[in-house]
């Protein structure tokens, strides 16, 4: 009997883990609040995670 371990999920490179953070438009609205909007990591789309392996960045020495 296999046994599959589902594929790991592997903290988002680009984001390192915080995939949405707020950002503030400066100012307050007129209920005194920050004016602000909330932002996703384009990579892993908000997630924090990808199942994909992180892309080799290609260096040339
Ligand atoms: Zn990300």
């Amino acid at each position: 009997m296999t046994h599959r371990t589902r594929p790991r999920s592997r903290i988002c490179a680009n984001c390192d883990g915080f995939a949405s953070v707020a950002v503030t438009l400066g100012g307050r609205n007129r209920h005194g609040h920050l004016r602000t909007i909330t932002a996703h990591c384009p990579a892993c789309h908000g997630t924090g995670t990808t199942t994909r392996p992180a892309v080799r960045q290609a260096v040339s020495v």
